[in-house]
């Protein structure tokens, strides 16, 4: 039933040794079967470093006014078009601008369906929903004023920056050890100078996106990312086709300075930068 994909991959890949005209005429190839049936199909994007370009402050960050016209568009046409962030869905929908489509936020935590205010939560996350927080608001704040550490309320996942510290190893040695602090329910993840306490259940932005999909009733999938959390949407795409839930996945890796080589390896299609997607974008309108 991949077979299409399967062998668009190949041609993609062997495609990337000859000119890059021959490349993007394949890649093309590619989407015509999300073009020719979008009302099968579902359009997934991650967004920081993917549709918004990376900016030094994260609050700066914005989907340029093109891609977000180009969102609406898609969205008017596919059965399913999303966003899947690390952010807070409210703060994903903020970025992204656009109101019609779903936000998966706090790594695939949050859900927040087109026109609703508040997300909803993962059922296996309910109980759990405020542990993180109850920990850190137990903190001795005196403790992480002294070593720097800058709390951010995300809702279910709390996180402790100490980017702007003046003494960063100090900072965070005081990380390490509130994370070796948390209770059994609240579970630390490690980003570049900041420690995360989300609750210790087994979601992610692949999990969140299986639900997504299997509630939607399409049969091709498209995402594109450009970080090591989106491996776990295209890892669960791989499983979904494999599995027959699906006939079609494309999964998109987005090249930049900063990113991982396995989005690249793992993916059947690489473009550049934000750009790159842009690009893709425009295409998938057809
Ligand atoms: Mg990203």
């Amino acid at each position: 039933m991949c077979g299409h994909d399967r062998d668009t991959r190949a041609a993609v890949a062997s495609s990337r040794s000859v000119s890059s005209a021959d490349a993007a005429r394949r890649d093309l190839g590619a989407l015509a079967a999300y073009r020719e049936r979008p009302t099968d199909a579902a359009l997934l994007f991650d967004i920081d470093g993917t549709l918004a370009p990376i900016t030094t402050r994260p609050g700066d960050a914005a989907v340029p006014p093109e891609t977000r016209e180009l969102l609406a568009a898609l969205a008017e046409r596919y059965a399913l078009v999303g966003c899947v962030s690390g952010r807070q869905a409210a703060e994903a929908r903020r970025i992204a601008g656009v109101e019609g489509i779903v936000y998966i936020g706090n790594h695939g935590l949050e859900l927040l369906e087109p026109g609703a205010s508040e997300p909803t939560f993962d059922p296996a996350v309910a109980s759990l929903a405020d542990a993180a927080m109850r920990f850190v608001s137990g903190l001795d704040a005196e403790r992480l004023a002294d070593a720097a550490l800058a709390v951010e309320d995300k809702g279910p996942i709390q996180a402790l920056h100490w980017r702007g510290a003046a003494d960063q190893e100090r900072a965070e040695k005081a990380a390490r050890a509130i994370a070796a602090d948390a209770p059994a329910e609240v579970r630390p993840h490690w980003g570049r100078k900041v420690l995360e306490l989300r609750p210790a259940v087994d979601v992610d932005k692949g999990t969140a996106v299986r639900r997504l999909l299997a509630s939607s009733g399409v049969r091709r999938a498209l995402y594109v990312g450009d970080d090591r959390t989106d491996l776990d949407v295209f890892r669960i795409l791989t499983e979904l086709v494999e599995a027959g839930d699906l006939e079609g996945a494309l999964r998109v890796g987005v090249r930049s300075g900063e990113g991982p080589q396995e989005i690249i390896d793992e993916a059947d299609v690489v473009v550049d930068g934000t750009e790159g997607v842009r690009a893709l974008l425009r295409e998938l309108v057809g």
